[in-house]
């Protein structure tokens, strides 16, 4: 016991992902070990691994004036007295550790940095002070320039600091996290569980659980690949163990190094280019990662495998592209906030941002508007194509008045990059020219910590965002987005030169080459990673590709050790039930629509054992889900008719049968004009309109908003205003009707 912990700092860090340190709580007076008054023979709670009397014994006076401070919750008190006794002209261990506890808590990271330093200085291998070290470095993204002190906290982890050397991992893992470093990031989830004392490992997993199931990390790495074993002579096999044990500990680079030092003697050796690829993504070295994963793929025979080392090359080297757009942003004073709100509304490029489009706008803004290419389209302009649209080049929004704000700039123009910042604010000028915008200063709230790695520019392309007129339906504006975005990818993409495939286009690369197939699964892992739908059998097609082949279970591939990857290539035909609802409870956690929609089809359709063992309506629901995803209504509504059926059979079946009734109504309210709306609302109306006073509401306002003609009148008997925000619901809008108490589908 050192008398002291940090709890919580690297962990909560990682799970908000937000770069501010939150607040460890500290125990430096070693009062978890011992009562008052301090025994000069207990361990030193400086954490130095000696006994107090031959260690910080001149300062127990101070600490047991500080416990007591502590313990009647005199905070200021005991802070101060903990200042007094730091003197950095001759620091004594326990002031340095409790200053610098003190200031990690406070957030002022690199301040207690420099505490930490002159203990250092004086004792380089004081336990306690070299963990601390480490966390202001991991807290800091400090990691590359302070890797031998946070790889020391590791090795000696599981003996002195075990808590420390976890919440360490955690904060070296959320910095990754912000930098977009996904397995380096994963590597260090996956460490910072090992070292986690018992209490904390069920955390940690948990983490591990949400990292993998979340959709905005591409899906090749939200999953474990492990080290394989070297066959060399004896001190090659004993230089691969070592590399192994030094992987284990989360020292990554000198891993790294041992198999770039292996392959100068063996060149053609796929398995050493793919453990040195997988050391150097896992150090956060990315570009040398990319190098080897290529050259490994290049060197193996299996074709599945040679495609996942490729794309995860190129994955990561689309991250080390030096082209990228980051967001930027202009801050101004305004002379007359009223006069610009008048000038913008009057502007012709520019276009009031609403309450519908974006609900939390409104509270920090006055107001929020868009900047356009071109000038706005009129309300209720129809037979649209993709080309009429305006694109959105940025925003300016109007802050509301906060007395305690840091900066009393109230007008913010912002865009996704610096060029279309620059031709925002040049739109915005000239639009108010006679309104005065002063004192511009770019950027402001953005520090090192918080500014995101941005996109490549190559792909900006991709992010378009339009300025639609207001009141512009959710169905035809779904159309357009789709009618664009396929002609990007189907159409224009396979014809793009692209930087990571050394300016060739994926349709010219070889036929049938691991570069084309992995080019093909890079797209889908990008589309994936922003929600958008992408049919990877069809580029497939595009490309002249073949599919690959699948994968059977065995020795090899055991369920649990297939990479996401793999996973997706799964022969699933010969699967005992158990292990098909395994497989369908990953496939649930990854949700990879192609591979769950499959999985999930099979288990309703043709699993009779599995009947009753998994929640046959929750794959209904994800079935449906998936295929408005993929604009497909007419599959969409299968999925319901039949989980409508089977509801129906239910003993107890008004609410369900009444849940997939509503949800039926919300996939045909994608095209109002569905002659079944009206027959649909009407029936729903009569069996349930007078026992749910709330839904029938609900159906008087749809009625209202759609012009259906099926006569409900609102409870008061008056018609419905469908302008008003009650009376106004549509499926495509859940968060306007989220603080409802009627449960509507889509809100679980
Ligand atoms: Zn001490």
């Amino acid at each position: 016991m050192t008398g002291y912990t940090v709890q919580g700092a690297g962990r909560d860090h990682a799970r908000e992902r937000d770069p501010v340190p939150l607040l460890p709580s500290l125990d430096i007076t070693g009062k978890n070990t011992v009562e008052m008054p301090l025994d000069p023979y207990q361990l030193c709670p400086c954490g130095s691994g000696k006994k107090l009397k031959f260690c910080c014994a001149a300062m127990t006076e101070v600490m047991e004036k500080v416990q007591s401070a502590q313990e009647k919750g005199n905070v200021r008190q005991a802070q101060q007295l903990i200042e007094k006794q730091y003197d950095p002209e001759n620091p004594v261990a326990w002031a340095c550790i409790a200053h610098s506890s003190m200031l990690i808590e406070q957030g002022k990271v690199d301040l207690a940095r420099q505490v930490l330093q002159t203990l250092l200085k004086q004792n380089s291998e004081h336990p306690a002070g070299i963990g601390l070290y480490a966390m202001t470095a991991a807290l800091s993204g400090k990691f590359q320039e302070s890797k031998s002190v946070i790889y020391n906290v590791f090795q000696s982890g599981s003996g002195l600091l075990p808590d420390l050397a976890s919440e360490v991992a955690s904060a070296v893992s959320a910095n990754f996290a912000r930098q977009q470093c996904w397995m380096g990031a994963r590597a260090y989830l996956v460490l910072a569980m090992r070292l986690a004392p018992k209490e904390a490992k069920q955390d940690c997993f948990y983490e591990l659980m949400s990292f993998d199931a979340n959709y905005a990390i591409p899906y090749p790495f939200r999953s474990g690949q492990p080290l394989l074993n070297f066959q060399g002579d004896d001190a090659e096999s004993k230089e691969d163990r070592k590399a192994h044990k030094l992987a284990d500990l989360g020292c990554y680079a000198p891993a790294a190094r041992i198999y770039v030092k292996l392959i100068e003697n063996h060149s053609e050796d796929a398995l050493l280019y793919h453990n040195a690829g997988l050391c150097h993504a896992w150090d956060g070295n990315e570009a040398q990662a990319a190098h080897y994963f290529h050259k490994a793929a290049e060197l193996t025979e299996d074709m599945g495998q040679a495609v996942e080392l490729e794309t995860l090359s190129q994955l990561l080297a689309w991250n080390c592209v030096e082209d990228k757009i980051v967001p930027e942003s202009a801050h101004y004073d305004v002379d007359s906030i009223s006069r610009l709100l008048t000038v913008l509304a009057d502007a012709g490029q520019i276009q009031r941002i609403t309450n519908q489009q974006n609900s939390q706008i409104e509270e920090w803004a006055e107001a929020g508007f868009e900047v356009l290419d071109r000038p706005r389209l009129e309300a209720g302009v129809t037979d649209l194509k993709p080309d009429d649209i305006p694109e959105v080049l940025g925003e300016i929004f109007i802050l509301k008045e906060t007395p305690d704000a840091e900066s009393d700039k109230r007008v913010i123009i912002s865009s996704d990059s610096h060029d279309r910042l620059e031709e925002t604010i040049k739109i915005v000028q000239q639009a108010t020219d006679d309104v005065k915008l002063e004192n511009e200063s770019r950027n402001e709230s953005m520090t090192e910590l918080t500014q995101p790695p941005g996109v490549p520019k190559e792909h900006q392309v991709y992010y378009w965002r339009w300025g639609f007129p207001t009141k512009f339906a959710a169905k035809p504006r779904m159309e357009l987005f789709l009618e664009k975005w396929e002609d990007l990818v189907y159409e224009k993409w396979p014809k793009t030169p692209q930087s990571v495939l050394d300016g060739q286009t994926p349709a010219e690369l070889e036929p049938n080459s691991v570069r084309k197939y992995a080019a093909a699964h890079v797209l889908d892992a990008l589309s994936g990673q922003r929600q958008l739908p992408f049919d990877l059998p069809r580029i497939m097609e595009t490309l002249e590709l073949d599919p690959l082949p699948q994968i059977k279970p065995d020795d090899e591939h055991t369920l649990s050790s297939l990479t996401a990857m793999q996973f997706n290539r799964l022969d699933y035909s010969d699967l005992s039930d158990d292990e098909m609802l395994n497989v369908m409870n990953r496939a649930l956690l990854t949700h990879y629509s192609l591979v769950l929609d499959a999985i999930l089809e099979e288990l309703l359709e043709s699993r009779p054992g599995c009947e009753g063992k998994f929640d046959r309506f929750r794959a209904y629901r994800t079935l449906s889900q998936i295929a408005i995803f993929n604009n497909n209504e007419e599959r969409a509504l299968a999925w319901v008719e039949k989980a409508l059926a089977e509801a129906t059979k239910l003993e107890k079946s008004f609410e369900p049968v009444f849940e997939w009734k509503l949800r039926k109504l919300t996939v045909l309210l994608r095209d109002p004009q569905r002659p079944e709306v009206k027959e649909l609302v009407t029936s729903m109306h009569q069996y349930y309109g007078s026992k749910i006073p709330e839904f029938r509401n609900m159906l008087a306002g749809l009625q209202a908003d759609l012009n259906l003609d099926v006569g409900i009148l609102a409870p008061n008997g008056a018609a419905v205003d469908a302008s008003s925000e009650q009376g106004l619901w549509s499926p495509d809008q859940p968060e306007a009707s989220g603080d409802k108490k009627l449960w509507l589908p889509g809100q679980e």
